[in-house]
């Protein structure tokens, strides 16, 4: 394909700001492009070389790309410099600088998005003696034969500065319309504020094909490729690569243990809930191991120790495994907040040195593929079956997670402390038959961070509400005792309270049972007899000057109402107080 083809598509993506008109200007160049050109020119489309989770890099940084144009353009670099600091983008520089140049000397070859691809990217293997040389020779190269508006996107490329807004979401769309549209029935309605669906279901049928196979690959490249070649089998069937890293599942959040096994079911999977960082380890069938971290960065080097463990420790040709490596002090043995290993991630010297100062220890908690097998639509119990046949485990170095099958509420809380106590931020709750699905949230894994600690509040104020709750009293002040037995505020809380009477303690009910308690209004305002006490669960307590208590609840919901219980059993202001000293150890 010309560059000057692509070009025109940056130049079209750049004058618009709407997202559904990028993704159609996509789409119909997706079309465009030859099944050959297809991975270079989506790279170079999302304004990369490399896909996302590639850590190599064109390593060429502003200073280089002044004597490179300096040699293409044959002006001297302070006067290039002049110009940058005028316009401040380097792109424009040369598109202007260019201009210039090519109406005294013509040149007449066409530029390929091929050319222009395997220049970048030899420009990325360039090391040693004459680097400097032979990259400025490469991109002069380029240059020489650019139009002034191709000068400005190679430019912009190779210092990584395109900006054009082509996002994951807009890419994934524009695949499904370019390859799908028509079996979709899609119609893109004017001003392209909206797009008109035929049939939603279909649409999120290959939606669902293409962000999984994305998943799985991480490069629009191969997805496109696979969709245009062969249609919805071949996004069905694309495959993973171990050592190319695949979307991790990713956790729901409970607050409560019934909520946990409503979501998993019984008898669920408990694990700790391990307070380190995410690696995804590959194991490829030469022995290489890849280490990646959660955002698909590959931190390899910075954890040879991990990777020993798992070269030593885990049987296998070939392998993914999914897992949690977690600091630990080296005297007490007792597991450190990821924030004494963060620093390892980024460190690029002293590698040695910090894995010794900073140990981890892995807990691999998933298996996404084995020999050459993917494994990601096997039930987790199966998946787990196998870890632990394929891990020798060994404390401070490399263990599966500390699992229990549970159906019951008290084993839960047991685990739960049992967690906490050893350093665990808390448990993750397991879906026993589910697969694994790489790049979603959803209920096949929830964390369970806080055991919550819910307080027996009595409703001393309330409010009218607005729209369609006008008719209920439908946000509640409520109160904890002091030690004079008054009644001093810590919140308003107006959520956990159902709208229908069905489903249980609703608005409703609450106003019926307020109502006769009303002393005082004004306004929305009412002031209410201090009778009903509620169970009022919350996300944390923190201090407020707003109440006389010195003490707010933040996020406060409803979860019962406590019948069995009078206004002078109350939470005490000391129990709340307890409890706001113990958050702040934690
Ligand atoms: P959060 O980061 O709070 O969304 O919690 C989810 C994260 O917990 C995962 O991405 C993992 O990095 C981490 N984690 C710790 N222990 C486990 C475990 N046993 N199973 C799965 N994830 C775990």
């Amino acid at each position: 394909m010309e560059y000057s083809k692509l070009v025109d598509v940056y130049e079209q993506l750049n004058k618009t700001t709407k997202r559904l008109e990028k993704t159609h200007i996509i789409a119909e160049f997706l079309k465009e492009i030859s099944i050959d050109d297809m991975e270079h020119v989506i790279l170079l489309l999302e304004g990369r070389i490399f896909p996302n989770y590639d850590a190599r890099e064109i390593g060429v940084a502003s200073r280089l790309m002044l004597k490179s144009l300096g040699i293409a353009i044959g002006i001297g670099i302070d006067k290039i410099e002049k110009e940058w600091k005028k316009q401040g983008d380097l792109g424009l520089v040369a598109e202007l600088l260019v201009k210039t140049k090519k109406q005294a000397t013509l040149h007449s070859t066409k530029l390929t998005t091929k050319k222009v691809f395997e220049n970048l990217r030899k420009l990325a293997e360039i090391e040693g003696e004459g680097t400097v040389e032979r990259k400025t020779q490469l991109i002069a190269e380029l240059l020489t034969s650019a139009k002034p508006v191709e000068s400005k996107y190679i430019v912009k490329t190779i210092l990584g500065e395109m900006r054009i807004g082509v996002g994951e979401g807009a890419m994934r769309d524009a695949i499904v319309w370019a390859f799908f549209g028509n079996k979709i029935g899609i119609k893109y309605a004017r001003e392209m504020n909206d797009i008109e669906v035929e049939d939603r279901e279909v649409y999120n049928k290959y939606a669902d094909a293409v962000q999984s196979a994305y998943d799985v690959t991480n490069e629009f490249a191969l997805v496109a490729k696979a969709a245009k070649s062969k249609g919805l089998d071949a996004l069905e069937n694309i495959g993973m690569k171990v050592g190319i890293p695949i979307q991790v599942m990713l956790a729901l959040k409970v607050d409560t243990i019934e909520e946990a096994f409503e979501t998993v079911g019984k008898p669920a999977a408990i694990e700790f809930k391990y307070d380190g960082f995410r690696i995804q380890a590959h194991k490829g069938e030469k022995g290489g191991i890849r280490l990646f971290t959660r955002r698909l960065e590959d931190v390899t080097k910075q954890f040879p120790d991990v990777v020993e463990y798992i070269k030593k420790h885990v049987k296998g040709k070939s392998f993914i495994i999914d897992s949690e490596a977690v600091g630990y002090d080296k005297k007490t043995g007792r597991y450190l907040p990821f924030q004494n290993i963060s620093q390892r991630i980024k460190r690029k010297y002293d590698i040695d040195r910090m894995s010794n100062d900073f140990p981890v220890e892995v807990n691999v908690f998933d298996i996404i593929n084995f020999e050459g097998k993917s494994m990601i639509n096997e039930e987790f119990e199966k998946r787990r079956k196998l870890l632990e046949k394929i891990v020798k485990q060994e404390p401070k170095k490399i263990v599966v997670s500390k699992i229990k099958i549970v159906s019951e509420k008290k084993d839960v809380e047991k685990f739960f402390k049992e967690a906490v106590n050893a350093g665990n931020e808390g448990l993750m709750f397991k879906s026993l038959n589910s697969p694994y699905k790489p790049g979603a949230r959803v209920g096949y894994m929830i964390k369970f961070k806080h055991m919550m600690e819910t307080l027996d509040l009595v409703i001393v104020g309330a409010e009218w509400g607005e729209g369609k709750r006008a008719r209920w009293l439908s946000s509640y002040t409520v109160a904890c005792l002091d030690e004079n037995d008054d009644f001093l505020e810590v919140g308003k809380v107006s959520t956990g309270l159902k709208e229908k009477e069905e489903e249980g303690l609703s608005f409703m009910e609450m106003t019926r049972l307020l109502k006769p308690l009303i002393i005082s209004e004004k306004g929305k305002e009412v002031k209410i007899k201090p009778k009903i006490i509620i169970e009022v669960g919350y996300e944390e307590i923190q201090k407020s000057p707003t109440y006389e208590s010195g003490l707010a609840l933040r996020f406060p919901r409803v979860i019962s109402q406590r019948i069995d219980k009078g206004p002078h059993e109350a939470s005490t202001l000391d129990y709340v107080k307890k409890l706001y000293a113990g958050q702040k150890k934690s």
